[in-house]
């Protein structure tokens, strides 16, 4: 057995790295951060650490090789873009510094602090980030379960799905009833329902117009709503016998409680009124992910409740969660979920560094939806903490001129193009 001298007992006890005759001393042993989610939160919150502090090791676990970005999805249905322009690949990522495990978490030790994987493996971490996304309540809705989901495709994880809902829209005869059923709040992105109904209009108008969107909705507003009809009104002759959408609240019998997959037909309303379509695009009421739900981070509504002002769990000490899973008060965005991120980051990093966050964090987020061709629509908000609340300032609030001109919602068309180029460019590179 080998003798261990006085110089080589300290150089372990202390982490000390010899490099030729000089040893320079690590003062304490590389912080870990892992991070669960490489989405619009994940990967932010991977590259925003590193980027503040190289000493610390960032490991993002994501069970997909390849993201698809569900923000500008539903132009897919409109037919102005294709599936590969929402793919991107976690390289950019790896060649920052960041490690990249594509598995999927399965368990999550808070008193161990460690992270089980499918594949066995188990990662230690000192903070975990967790920014799952969504998952469904499945069996909510009579005679829907998941098996379901190739013959109704939600299309609220865009990839496989997105690509179903398309081929469905293609297969579709030109006559056809579309029906896009939303969930009852909260829900991912919540005027996403209505500018998918918009972009699948924009194509039924070009490709086959005798056809027809049937909007039924669990609720009696949405977001943008002024907005959504005015532009329907022009594009799609909403209110008219013409009209290429009708939508069905709350209390005209719009929430649907039940589906025969078999007949392709969905019920609606406390009376069940029956709808039958060619296409049903079924969006599920949501949760956060299945790893928050399954690790006790989650209230009863299936939600994370967070410190607002470090995104930290307030049931599990050193998680935080980010993103559509964790409860801000903002909307469920890619934008919010970006800046969280970075508010996440700083604190994370602060934390590991024994320093106080003493900036005073800001949050933002601007949504822009696309009506159809040179026609965006946008909705924008500050917010700042006040009264231990994430809470909108009031001045920054506010959606686009209702009567705007055609030149300013073709302006709005292009800088939601260019939000998206930068807010990808932004997480992948
Ligand atoms: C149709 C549609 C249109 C939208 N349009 C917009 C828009 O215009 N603007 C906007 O700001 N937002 C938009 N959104 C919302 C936006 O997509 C989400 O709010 C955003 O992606 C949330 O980020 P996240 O990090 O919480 O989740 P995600 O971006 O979904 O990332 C979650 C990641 O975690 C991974 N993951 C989950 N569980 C595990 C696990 N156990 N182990 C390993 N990996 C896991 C997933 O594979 C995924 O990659 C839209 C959403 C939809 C559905």
């Amino acid at each position: 057995m080998s003798k261990i001298t006085r110089r080589h007992f300290l150089t372990m006890a202390t982490g000390a790295a010899i490099v030729g005759c000089t040893p320079i001393i690590a003062p304490f042993a590389q912080k870990k951060v892992v991070i669960i989610g490489g989405g619009a939160g994940g990967a932010i919150a991977a590259k925003y650490i590193h980027k503040a502090d190289p000493t610390i090791e960032v490991t993002l676990i994501e069970q997909n090789k390849h993201y698809f970005t569900c923000f500008m999805s539903n132009e897919v249905f409109g037919g102005s873009r294709t599936i590969d322009s929402i793919k991107f690949n976690y390289d950019g990522l790896r060649q920052q510094g960041i490690n990249v495990l594509y598995d999927r978490a399965i368990g999550i030790d808070p008193i161990a602090k460690k992270v089980e994987l499918a594949l066995g493996k188990k990662v230690d971490y000192d903070r975990l980030i967790v920014s799952p996304g969504i998952d469904f309540k499945w069996n909510t809705i009579e005679g829907y379960n998941e098996s379901l989901i190739e013959k109704m495709p939600h299309a609220w994880k865009a990839g496989s799905q997105t690509i179903i809902l398309r081929k469905q829209l293609e297969n579709m005869k030109n006559g056809g009833t579309v029906i896009i059923a939303v969930p009852p709040k909260p829900f991912r992105c919540p005027p996403a329902p209505y500018e998918r109904a918009s972009q699948i209009a924009y194509y039924l108008k070009h490709h086959k117009p005798k056809s027809k969107i049937v909007i039924l909705d669990a609720n009696n507003k949405f977001s943008k709503q002024a907005l959504f009809t005015k532009g329907w009104e022009k594009l799609y002759g909403f209110g008219t016998d013409k009209s290429l959408i009708e939508w069905v609240p709350l209390d005209d019998e719009g929430k649907v409680v039940g589906v025969d997959a078999k007949n392709m037909t969905v019920f609606a309303g406390e009376f069940e009124n029956k709808h039958k379509a060619e296409v049903i695009n079924l969006i599920p009421p949501q949760t956060g992910g299945q790893i928050v739900m399954n690790n006790g981070l989650t209230n009863e509504d299936g939600w994370c409740p967070i410190n607002p002002r470090t995104f930290e769990s307030t049931l599990q000490k050193d998680i935080h969660i980010i993103g559509d899973a964790c409860i801000s008060n903002m909307p469920k965005s890619a934008y919010s979920a970006n800046s969280q991120a970075k508010v996440c980051a700083k604190a994370v990093v602060a934390a590991l560094q024994g320093k106080e966050m003493r900036e005073e964090p800001s949050y933002v987020t601007v949504c822009y939806s696309l009506l159809g061709k040179d026609y965006g629509i946008s909705v924008a908000g500050v917010y700042r903490l006040q009264d231990g609340k994430i809470q909108a300032v009031k001045a920054s609030k506010g959606v686009s001129p209702l009567n705007a001109s055609a030149e300013y919602r073709k302006r709005e068309f292009d800088y939601a193009h260019s939000w998206y180029n930068n807010l990808t460019f932004d997480m992948f590179n």
